[in-house]
């Protein structure tokens, strides 16, 4: 009897102990009345918090369901929202044994006024696509921040170098006044990690802008800002992975939250295995379980709960910062099957959004297959509006640097464009020259801006949407390491201390000058050019290195002229007739002026000739 009081005398306190209860986070921390989905799913962390007894007293709001992991830290509360519901805050109770264990004020807002449907971005846009770490530091005090584990180091180009959302909107005018209409910011959201934390591609928080880039409260007002000014804004968004250091690693959920391997193990990156039709288990389960990189855990998104965590996620932010569209990196990655019901359900509550899937693969099947409404042959359906054409971004960086030839050359866009038939809507592909992720087109052009010029000419007037790299207009390179951290260098004029700044025009050489007015003067023509952005394409195969091609609707057209050679060329126009004969005369929107006979052109070497035709 002793011995027994004694173990009840022992083992009391470590019940206690046991039993101790602490809220932590509740996610997604806030939700809107008005969705169409009248459900949503809380995920509630702290210790021990699947011990309580949950409860919420507030009217049209409540739990329908409560499901627990093995983690006893976890709970996922299924909520219904009913019509009518008002805005305003639910407390929602957590109790142990009688005692209130915890209290989360939950609110409940309104949906703003017009914003399920969006115009989101098309073609009539020119995305510019920036890195914030990168673009320009307009609060030097967010550099280093307390918890944060990569303090600011601009010496290190794989560092951070304290670019932030205040450096955005500092450039806004810039911005709009170049022409673009669109911005695209890699991720913002916090990356606490060690090393190589710029990027943003290693989210530690989902729900959380990273304090040294600023607050989730800076970014609505930039969003707002961005409006403002009549332009767009594109979130970059990541489900196939998270950072090593995201605060649910230390204690996941459940072990199948992520992908695990007994030993770090990497994806193969092929992507072409998701639609290949003879691929093996083998490479299709490394390619979407194995791991990005040893920091970037690979995410299950079959486990149920963390398919609605990322799914309203990504909803949450197009509501809070009203986004006019998402980027998604590596999306082949994810499971698919879930990535066509986050589409879905993206597209249900705001019809008419667009997102650009990265889907990195050189031939148009490939990334056709990834394209909303694809007659796939095992009837996939991503309900990815748009995918980045990474295709003809291959061929660019080949076709002006390499001798004509039946199958080289300037031929290798044609050939690209000629495979349209494939995609269910090709003009709702992102065109570019480069990004983040490649070098800098001047540096695939051999540092010849003439052909920088052409391929900006060529992205800015194909169908398509065309997206384009912070710093092209003031020629910048890539480092000679052609390190990632020399991709994306500052932009000079960013930071207090910088002794140059090319954001304004006494900050530029004659040549940056030059090329910022080319770009300038293509973007402001383009964004009145209805013809670029929805006309039809009518091409020509290319013939001794020229490539022409037409934009037309029933109301206008515009000619363009690639001349791939060393050399002027004296265009014989006959072989256009088809389209030339009901055009007598035209303008030249580069070099300005008026083309009054179309017979006979003039195409300086390596140059692109653009004519708004006129009848
Ligand atoms: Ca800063």
């Amino acid at each position: 009897m002793k011995r027994f009081l004694l173990i009840v005398a022992l083992l009391v306190p470590l019940l206690l102990l046991a039993q101790e209860v602490k809220l932590e986070r509740v996610e997604p921390p806030n939700w809107w009345t008005g969705f169409k989905n009248p459900e949503v799913q809380l995920m509630v962390y702290g210790k021990n918090i699947a011990t309580t007894t949950v409860s919420v007293d507030y009217p049209g709001f409540v739990i329908k369901k409560i499901h627990k992991t093995d983690n006893p830290n976890y709970l996922f509360l299924d909520m219904t929202i009913s019509p009518g519901t008002r805005p305003g805050l639910a407390v929602i109770q957590f109790k142990s044994k009688d005692k209130v264990a915890g209290k989360y004020l939950y609110e409940l807002n309104e949906r703003k006024k017009g914003s399920a449907p969006r115009k989101s971005f098309n073609a009539s846009d020119v995305i510019y696509l920036l890195m914030p770490d990168r673009f320009s530091n307009g609060d030097t005090t967010n550099d280093n921040c307390l918890g944060m584990l990569e303090n600011a180091d601009r010496s290190n180009p794989d560092g951070r170098h304290g670019g932030d959302l205040q450096g955005i909107t500092n450039h806004l005018d810039y911005l709009k006044d170049l022409g673009v209409t669109a911005l695209w910011l890699n991720p913002f959201q916090e990356n606490n990690q060690e090393k190589y934390s710029y990027h943003g591609y290693s989210i530690t928080n989902y729900y959380l802008t990273d304090p040294r880039i600023g607050t989730n409260e800076e970014f609505a007002k930039l969003c707002t800002a961005i409006h403002k000014k009549g332009m767009k804004v594109i979130m970059d968004q990541i489900l196939n992975h998270c950072g090593s250091n995201h605060w649910w690693m230390k204690d996941l959920p459940s072990p199948d939250w992520i992908n695990q391997w007994p030993e770090f193990t990497r994806s193969n990156y092929r992507a072409g295995t998701v639609s290949d039709p003879y691929v093996s288990t083998a490479d299709s389960n490394l390619y979407v379980r194995g791991w990005f990189d040893k920091t970037m855990p690979d995410l299950n998104q079959r486990n149920p709960y963390l398919k609605q965590y990322l799914i309203q996620n990504s909803i949450w932010w197009i509501e809070y910062a009203g986004l006019d569209g998402i980027r998604h990196d590596t999306h082949p990655y994810p499971f698919k099957d879930v990535m066509s019901e986050w589409g879905q359900r993206i597209l249900e509550e705001y019809p008419g959004f667009n997102i650009v899937g990265e889907c990195w693969m050189n031939y148009p099947s490939n990334v056709a297959y990834w394209q909303k409404d694809a007659l796939n042959k095992d009837h996939y359906n991503s309900w990815l509006p748009s995918v980045f054409d990474f295709p003809l971004y291959d061929a660019l960086t080949r076709a002006f640097n390499e001798p004509e030839g039946w199958n080289t050359g300037i031929l290798r866009l044609y050939e690209i464009l000629s495979q349209d038939m494939v995609y269910p809507d090709p003009g709702n592909l992102v065109v570019f020259a480069d990004n983040h992720d490649v070098n800098r087109c001047l540096d695939t052009q051999n540092d010849d801006v003439r052909k920088l010029k052409m391929a900006l000419a060529f992205v800015l007037t194909t169908r398509g949407i065309p997206q384009i790299y912070y710093g092209s207009e003031i020629l910048m390179t890539t480092g000679a390491d052609k390190g990632h951290g020399s991709i994306r260098k500052d932009f000079p004029g960013g930071w207090p201390s910088d002794t140059q700044n090319k954001f304004t025009a006494a900050g530029r050489t004659p040549a940056e000058q030059e090329m910022f007015d080319y770009v300038k003067n293509l973007l402001t023509w383009r964004q009145s050019s209805d013809v670029v952005h929805t006309g039809k394409l009518l091409h020509f195969i290319p013939e001794n290195g020229i490539y022409v091609y037409f934009r037309y609707n029933a109301k206008d057209a515009v000619m363009v002229v690639l001349n791939n050679n060393e050399e002027t060329r004296h265009l014989d126009t006959k072989r256009f007739r088809e389209v030339l004969d009901r055009y007598h005369s035209g303008t030249d929107v580069i070099n300005g002026g008026e083309i009054g006979d179309l017979s006979l052109l003039a195409v300086p070497s390596k140059s692109a000739l653009i004519i708004d035709l006129r009848k």
